[in-house]
């Protein structure tokens, strides 16, 4: 079985790509944290450009194949923020809630209840040898000032889809068959396959 270092610290991030890849030979692995010097900084502007930066960092120092993911929440309204700056839109140190009244506050600024949006994730893997596929996917809805729902996490009881369910309201394995994320992984396989 392949073997392959998850650039994330994100328990459920970890287990889910551990469930997603089992079924072509790839087993994830957590990253070995006591080998790693210093951290990625991630400053790039766009996803992809995150998502390289990670797998590059970690690639280069443990000469191993590595998968890293890149994701954030984009609302038309605010120009596409927070976007790159998801989990940091309410400051460096921001929790879910103050990044999730942040958006509530603007939102409101603008005189409005909602506003079109959309998660997405991108996701790089590299080899040993440099080379990087990339895998995008992205998940389009609505932002809402109300929230619904109590699973997920980060905007998702925010964030609305067109049947009018929130992501929080949604099951892990229903959110997978819609999600961002979920819509990465799956053409990374395909991609890996080929
Ligand atoms: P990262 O890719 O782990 O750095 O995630 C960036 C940020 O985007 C997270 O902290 C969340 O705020 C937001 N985000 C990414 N994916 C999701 C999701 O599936 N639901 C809710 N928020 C998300």
């Amino acid at each position: 079985m392949k073997e392959v270092i998850i650039a994330t610290t994100n328990a459920g991030k970890v287990r889910e790509f551990q469930e997603a890849f089992s079924d072509i030979g790839i087993r994830i692995l957590t990253m070995p944290k006591e080998v790693i010097e210093g951290e990625p900084v991630e400053n790039a502007d766009t996803f992809q450009g995150n998502a390289e930066i990670k797998v590059c960092f970690y690639g280069k120092q443990l000469h191993l194949p590595v998968l890293a993911d890149d994701s954030g929440l984009t609302v038309e309204a605010l120009n596409g923020a927070p976007g790159v700056h998801s989990a940091r839109f309410a400051g460096a140190h921001a929790t879910d809630e103050d990044n999730n009244k942040k958006l509530v506050e603007e939102l409101r600024k603008r005189g409005l209840s909602a506003s079109p949006a959309a998660y997405r994730c991108v996701l790089a893997y590299r080899e040993p040898d440099g080379t990087i596929l990339f895998a995008e996917g992205s998940c389009v809805g609505e932002v809402r000032t109300t929230a619904r729902g109590s699973g997920g996490f980060g905007y998702d009881p925010y964030f609305y889809l067109s049947d009018g369910r929130s992501m929080a309201a949604l099951t892990l394995e229903e959110k997978e068959t819609v999600s961002h994320r979920g819509s990465a992984i799956r053409l990374l396989k395909e991609k890996l396959q080929q």
